[in-house]
């Protein structure tokens, strides 16, 4: 019998209902226990609902009210001493409070404090809370929350496999305490210890099979970190729990060898994103080893090609008989939680889609095909598959023979600038007439509830589309007034009109689409619901040029246009799987190419192509970075070298990592470039030093994530640091980020003391 499961479903709740509860409990509209009710109740239904899939097992473990690389902290005992918890770790049960507190800094009981730093899980959008190590930490079993769960679980009759954060995954994603040194591998031994007691306790209730989740085996691991992985998975085999490690987000490529011989019960693949692996691995794999094939695409929103995936499988199935068990690639953690509640969603459109509850079908009937028990719901199913695949492959819908005309067309004049940045620099210098240190900020201005009310209204269709565009012209002159009495020198006209800078665009563009319960954990309570990019991308009209264009009819400083980047229109949605990403990158780009040339054609002299996501598309490995950052830089220049040189093209990106890909960020030859630089210094500018790069720079001079006012002193030292390194004559002064989660309030002053910055610098210099 070929065993279905999955590595994971997500928790927030079909209506995202664990969203609402913490968030009324952090606001003390809910009680504690109420909140452990709701949190109670979405694991009873997310595990009757695999049940009732037919998954052979359910899983116990993926429940988290905060983040599940947190609660494998708190299982260890690892809580920063500022969070005052000795009391509870050495009780071994650390607070719901302690939790919140960590992830968030405040909780409705006990004292605030710095949150933990919060990062990107590999290379989802999915947060995770950075495990805080030192070098005398002390591991310590202090939360049961996972063995109560385990309890419900049975008491409710299921077959129970249990999950959890490996333990080498676990130590890679920690991090030293500010200012320390550590050699993480140092802790394994004390990790290990907790992890061996975790796992006799769920051998002491019954549990046959624990999921340890490995994603760190499809990185570059060190060779150091290699060998741990024998080193533990050696001292944990004598625990009397099967271990299932599972590998996923990617090919195990040199980390192959290494998985297969850890002294384990079985492997979990991820057989989407490395097809090629599979025969290898079962050509290699011990005689009492499972292998769980995660064949169901766990990142994206794509309904699977049952009979394509069955047929490549056939003969694993027979080779491997019980040994083979099936799952999705990954946790379901990733996708939308429920199609069906797409009422509003095209039918033909829907038919391409599952989502997190759809994926569990479709593991069941591949698992049930593959072990011979299909039923006649499965036959259906893999017929309704069929049908939908070849419609997707034909539908014009998706298949617009005239953007891939358009794309084949180009050449490699088009991503290219008429002059090189010197000449643009002067023809720029001539057209805009801006002082030194020229002052600007990076798009948007606060979203006021008057905004976000006057979208509601319109969107319910209270109010019509004169009376919006008339309300959302008013921000954008007020926007102006605001800015040319600060005095800054490039405006901007403050996407006022803009819900989220992927989605404003997304609805413009053929080729995507929205749903209205597609969401996604991002972190904690915080949900996204990404675009969904189908089709062949083309631009049926202008899409900013009529903003922008009432925005420079104000005034006589120049007006910046506002665009979100080709990679961050990708990155940011969940994207076509029929196609390289590449191809459909390119085809944004060529849209937005498009509107940068009518914004040109409008007057606009500066236009600004967001691409805050630039880095956070780098894959996993980095023997595929150079393809990557190949086609992203060749898309950005795509949709920016259609202008003459006078035409200013900026860029901007809100991140501070920048060594790794200085010569691709060079390659978008940008005119200018703003980036976040005010909390590390300016030191991230040395990179920029050390690589002779040769444009004009903004480096943020103040964080706009934090409500205190910035001081005029400081920020001219920050600009004084930032000219030891870039030539004064590139230099910009800007905020870190956009400013549309602050209130006027404190942009007004803010901005005021940093034009009196950028005077201060011009007198001196
Ligand atoms: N132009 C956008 C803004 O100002 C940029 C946002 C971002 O970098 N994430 O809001
Ligand atoms: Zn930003």
């Amino acid at each position: 019998m070929t065993i279905s499961h999955i590595c994971g479903y997500p928790r927030i709740g079909d209506d995202r209902q664990l969203k609402r509860a913490t968030e009324a409990y952090w606001q003390g509209d809910m009680s504690r226990s109420e909140l452990e009710e709701v949190g109670r109740e979405l694991r009873r239904e997310n595990w009757q609902i695999q049940r009732q899939s037919g998954l052979d097992l359910v899983t116990v473990g993926d429940f988290a009210f905060y983040d599940q690389v947190l609660n494998t902290s708190l299982l260890l005992g690892v809580v920063p001493e500022r969070f005052n918890a000795e009391d509870e770790i050495a009780r071994g049960e650390i607070d719901l409070d302690t939790t919140f507190r960590m992830a968030r800094g405040r909780a409705p009981s006990g004292q605030p404090a710095a949150a933990c730093e919060m990062t990107k899980y590999f290379d989802t959008n999915y947060h995770y809370l950075v495990p805080e190590l030192h070098a005398d930490q002390h591991f310590r079993l202090a939360s049961t929350r996972l063995f109560s769960e385990v309890e419900e679980a049975r008491a409710d009759g299921h077959a129970v496999k249990v999950v959890l954060t490996g333990p080498l995954s676990w130590l890679w994603l920690g991090k030293e305490r500010a200012g320390e040194s550590l050699d993480r591998l140092s802790l394994l031994d004390g990790v290990l210890d907790v992890y061996a007691e975790v796992l006799q306790r769920l051998a002491a209730q019954g549990v046959e099979w624990v999921q340890l989740d490995e994603p760190a085996l499809a990185l570059d691991l060190p060779g150091n970190w290699k060998a741990a992985y024998e080193r533990a998975y050696f001292r944990l085999q004598a625990t009397p729990v099967k271990l299932l490690v599972a590998a996923y987000f990617g090919a195990l490529g040199d980390n192959l060898s290494l998985a297969l011989g850890l002294p384990v019960d079985g492997l979990h693949v991820d057989a989407v994103r490395a097809p090629g692996e599979v025969d290898l691995l079962v050509d290699r794999l011990l005689p009492h080893k499972v292998l769980s094939v995660g064949a169901i695409d766990g990142r994206n929103i794509w309904r699977t090609d049952l009979a394509e995936v069955r047929d490549r499988l056939t003969s694993v199935a027979q080779r491997l008989g019980d040994r083979l068990w099936i799952a999705p690639s990954c946790s379901l953690l990733h996708v939308p939680v429920d199609l069906a509640r797409e009422t509003e969603l095209d039918a033909e459109l829907k038919s391409w889609l599952a989502f997190a509850r759809q994926k569990l079908d479709e593991t069941v009937t591949l698992a049930r095909l593959l072990g011979g028990r299909a039923t006649d719901e499965d036959e259906s199913r893999l017929q309704a598959s069929t049908t939908a695949l070849a419609s997707r492959r034909t539908s014009p819908r998706i298949h617009r023979p005239e953007v891939a005309e358009r794309l084949a067309g180009l050449t490699a004049a088009d991503s290219q600038r008429a002059s090189r940045y010197p000449r643009r620099a002067e023809a720029q210098r001539r057209v805009l007439g801006l002082p030194l240190f020229p002052t600007t900020t990076i798009g948007s201005f606060p979203q006021t509830v008057e905004i976000r009310a006057a979208r509601r209204r319109h969107r319910a269709g209270e109010l019509s589309e004169a009376d919006y565009a008339a309300q959302m012209k008013a921000e954008i002159a007020e926007a102006v007034r605001v800015q040319e009495k600060l005095g800054l020198d490039m405006l901007v006209h403050g996407e006022a009109e803009r819900n989220d800078m992927v989605e404003y665009f997304g609805e413009q563009l053929d080729g995507y689409a929205f749903t209205r319960f597609g969401w996604v954990q991002s972190y904690g309570s915080r949900c996204v619901k990404p675009p969904i990019l189908y089709g062949d991308v083309s631009r049926p009209r202008a899409m900013t040029v009529t903003w922008s264009a009432y925005a420079q009819s104000l005034t006589a400083a120049p007006m910046k246009g506002m665009l979100t980047g080709p990679v961050t229109m990708l990155q940011w949605a969940f994207v076509r799987d029929d196609q390289a990403r590449a191809v459909t990158c390119r085809q944004v780009a060529l849209a937005l190419r498009d509107e940068v040339r009518d914004l040109e054609q409008a007057g606009i002299r500066a236009i600004q192509i967001d691409e805050p996501a630039l880095r956070e598309g780098l894959p996993l490995r980095r023997s595929e970075w150079a393809g990557y950052l190949n086609w992203a830089v060749e898309a950005f220049r795509l949709s920016s070298s259609g202008v003459s040189d006078t035409t200013q093209i900026h860029t901007h990106m809100c991140y501070s990592e920048f060594n790794d890909i200085i010569n691709a960020i060079a390659a978008l030859d940008a005119d200018v470039i703003t980036i976040e630089t005010s909390r590390s210094n300016m030191e991230l500018l040395d990179a920029f030093r050390d690589f002779d790069y040769p444009n004009e720079i903004g480096p943020g001079v103040y964080d706009i994530h934090s409500p205190n006012l910035p001081d005029i002193d400081w920020m001219v030292a920050l600009m004084e640091k930032a000219a030891e390194r870039i030539s004064l004559e590139r230099l910009w002064v800007n905020p870190d980020c956009g400013l549309k989660t602050r209130h006027w309030e404190e942009v007004r002053p803010a901005l005021a003391n940093m034009v009196e910055a950028a005077k201060v610098l011009r007198r001196r210099h």
